[in-house]
């Protein structure tokens, strides 16, 4: 999902992330590759521009090329305009005051929506814990019918249909036999066609009329980029909907229908179907999926585990050390030992912003049993080597491979290895303020 566009940011973020200061060049030139990461992304041109003058203005007004730490402002600026247009409000399902709730969904062959209806009928009843009953009116492809029948099975949800009927009768019978019944949210699954065409639309009209749902759904397939918005637009002409259910999203490398359909057409995505299995469906969250886009990683997961490893009153020292680029080899022993404690050092680091194919990383082995022999080569240190490395020279450097039974090669890595962490530290440690929220990072910070 969105790898394209992530590994777009990545690249740009990894080069502009080292710098003190950004120009505005530099920003001329950030907004240059994010223009062509979204025009390639198949993002709606006009929602491009846009989003580029929204970050312009909000870089300019946050004065961003003044401050001290521009990488963080812009991530942050892009982040927010990320949400905005995805609809920040996200998704949401609203239930009538009386029972049934009626819920029609439409859209064409082919874009997921006798799948959805499946998916979206599990969905509220496990949620939401109520009786969920689906009607099947697409009598246009027969098949439909059955294939509702066969993903709902095991989960007690009664679904009506009628052969010898029209769409418009089946709906009508079907919501008045629910209602009768109790029901308290009816689905209806409405007829498709391959493409737009008038008797489709009033079709849909005369079900709309006929059973008066509370909410409408257009279902589209999110790997058709652009067309899928030139459908949602066709449809908004001719029959309202409340909300978007965006489907395919797992097979959506580019993600241009996501990024470009609230903007375009002002109705919310409230549902996102990531896959085949009726599980594989969830409400729409813009801030988790910006997130996602951006490389953000499960920061929430990491602080979290981060907390239960890091002592505070060390870190706080440390993020001190850490600030005055005074980090010395004792510091990075007892982060060392804080890592291992956090679990595997791919795992961990897997979570973290950004961190997936970075260039930084690729350069720093993440092998669990050097961390055993880093361990002991600097344990292998005088205190005075540890706090000043600089004057760990020759001879030094053998008496410390030999006593911790390393080689001189290895020393060597380390001390390397340790100046390229203090570079990734303090990177770290300037991005984390990006994120109002979230507390503190391993190495840098406390409440
Ligand atoms: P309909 O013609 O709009 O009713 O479409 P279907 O619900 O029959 O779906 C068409 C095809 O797309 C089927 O093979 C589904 O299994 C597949 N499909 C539906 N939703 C998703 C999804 O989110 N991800 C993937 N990969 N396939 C999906």
């Amino acid at each position: 999902m969105f790898e394209f566009l992530s590994s777009k940011f990545e690249e740009l973020f990894y080069k502009i992330r080292g710098k003190g200061r950004i120009t505005e060049r530099d920003l001329d030139e950030a907004l240059r590759d994010i223009k062509l990461a979204l025009l390639e992304a198949d993002v709606n041109f006009k929602v491009v521009k846009l989003f580029l003058e929204n970050i312009r203005q909000k870089a300019k007004g946050s004065n961003i090329l003044e401050n001290l730490s521009p990488f963080q402002q812009i991530v942050k600026i892009v982040n927010e305009e990320l949400v905005n247009l995805l609809g920040s409000s996200g998704g949401k399902i609203s239930f009538a005051n009386r029972i049934p709730t009626i819920i029609m969904l439409m859209g064409l062959q082919g874009s997921g929506k006798t799948t959805c209806v499946a998916k979206l009928a599990k969905f509220i009843k496990e949620r939401y814990g109520k009786t969920v009953c689906i009607v099947a009116s697409d009598v246009y492809r027969p098949a439909a019918v059955l294939q509702i029948s066969n993903l709902v099975r095991e989960y007690d949800i009664e679904v009506y249909s009628d052969e010898n009927s029209d769409p418009v009768t089946i709906s009508a019978r079907g919501v008045e036999k629910f209602t009768r019944q109790g029901c308290e949210v009816i689905i209806i699954d409405t007829a498709g066609r391959l493409h737009i065409d008038e008797a489709m639309m009033d079709e849909l009209i005369n079900i709309k009329k006929a059973i008066k749902p509370h909410q409408v759904f257009l279902v589209l397939d999110g790997m058709t980029g652009q067309e899928a918005v030139n459908i949602a637009s066709s449809f908004n002409s001719s029959v309202e909907y409340d909300g978007i259910i965006l489907t395919k999203l797992d097979s959506d490398a580019r993600g241009g229908a996501a990024l470009s359909i609230y903007y375009t057409i002002r109705k919310p995505i409230n549902f996102v179907s990531t896959g085949e299995k009726v599980e594989d469906f969830d409400l729409f969250y813009p801030d988790r999926m910006a997130s996602r886009i951006l490389g953000m990683g499960d920061i929430l997961t990491f602080i979290e585990k981060s907390e239960k490893a890091i002592d505070q009153e060390k870190a706080k020292k440390l993020e001190e050390k850490l600030s005055k680029n005074e980090l010395d080899l004792e510091d990075f022993l007892e982060q060392i030992r804080g890592i291992r404690k956090m679990g595997s050092l791919n795992k961990v680091f897997s979570m973290l912003p950004m961190m997936g194919k970075s260039k930084l990383l690729k350069d720093i082995n993440l092998d669990d049993r050097q961390l055993v022999r880093v361990d002991a080569i600097i344990s292998s240190m005088t205190r005075q080597e540890r706090r000043n490395p600089a004057i760990i020279n020759g001879s030094r450097k053998k008496r410390i491979a030999r006593g911790s039974g390393t080689s001189v090669v290895e020393v060597n890595r380390l001390l390397k290895q340790f100046e390229e962490t203090k570079k990734l530290l303090k990177q770290l440690s300037g991005f984390q303020d990006s994120f109002q929220g979230v507390s503190h990072f391993p190495f840098t910070r406390t409440r």
